[in-house]
């Protein structure tokens, strides 16, 4: 099956309604450069939020990429800077969280703002680029973590905070591996920002990741039905706590957020 035709079926299992707005979150590279294109074809009501992370020139090279994608597309942009808005640099952030990888803090930063990003825009549902092997790395990392009832939540749609501060997020690319997305774009001829973060420091998803390309289409399909067999029982497991942080008065699961800690 093609592309589109997944990324259709997929939507049509969270019955994603074409009038609803629905917040793309756009770093400037392929994974979420391809939905803008499918989404935008497909006829569904998107805009997109990019966070400038200031890291200093790759930051800027992002923007500029999904700025020329959203003219392109003729999608509304809104940029978010993390510097101007924030207060603070991911750089900064970092510094005053050596216990964390840059990849980990820099996770919670991002759905942090989009979760109030989206609140802010009237936005029913954000959508991102993470595709099949994405997902994969995640549910494998967790598990060697001795936590795989941190993947209860993940799926087509994460729904993670039952509470209508929480913007669910759903990723339209789960089922899809990497290798056809490039294919996809190249058949497209469409040019996105090629080469990963260059401050990325997660040492462990990598060697995951090297170990999945080994992997052949059947057998990673395997380990996305098991994970999704697997789901019920997860999410027995799993701390369900509702909560509002006592710092944002975001959703979370402890007293405060893991932005607000981040944050510091
Ligand atoms: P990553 O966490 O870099 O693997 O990216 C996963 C998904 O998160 C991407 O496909 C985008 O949808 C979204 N994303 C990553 N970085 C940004 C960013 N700087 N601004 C907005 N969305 C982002
Ligand atoms: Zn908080």
């Amino acid at each position: 099956m093609n592309l589109e035709k997944k990324v259709q079926q997929t939507l049509k299992r969270i019955k994603i309604n074409k009038k609803e707005k629905i917040l793309l979150a756009l770093s400037g590279g392929k994974d979420s450069g391809i939905v803008a294109f499918v989404l935008k074809k497909l006829g569904y009501n998107i805009e997109g939020l990019h966070i400038n992370l200031c890291v200093g020139k790759y930051s800027q090279t992002c923007e500029k990429k999904v700025k020329e994608l959203c003219n392109k597309l003729n999608i509304k942009l809104h940029v978010y800077d993390l510097k101007k808005q924030q207060g603070q640099t991911m750089k900064e952030i970092w510094r005053k969280n050596k216990n964390l990888n840059h990849c980990s803090a820099c996770g919670v930063i991002k759905k942090y703002v989009m979760n109030k990003q989206a609140r802010k825009l009237k936005a029913k549902k954000i959508v991102t680029g993470h595709n099949l092997d994405d997902e994969i790395q995640t549910f494998l990392l967790n598990i060697f973590k001795g936590s795989p009832e941190l993947s209860a939540n993940t799926g087509i749609i994460t729904n993670n905070i039952q509470d209508k501060k929480f913007i669910p997020r759903v990723k339209p690319l789960f089922y899809i591996q990497e290798k056809d997305i490039l294919e996809y774009a190249k058949k497209k001829k469409i040019h996105f920002l090629s080469g990963k973060c260059p401050f990325a420091n997660i040492s462990y998803r990598i060697e995951i990741r090297d170990f999945l390309r080994k992997l052949s289409t059947k057998e990673k399909n395997n380990i996305i039905s098991n994970f999704e067999n697997l789901k019920p029982k997860l999410n027995k497991i799993k701390n369900k706590n509702k909560n509002y942080c006592k710092i944002c008065a975001e959703p979370c699961r402890g007293n405060v957020c893991k932005a607000c800690i981040t944050l510091k």
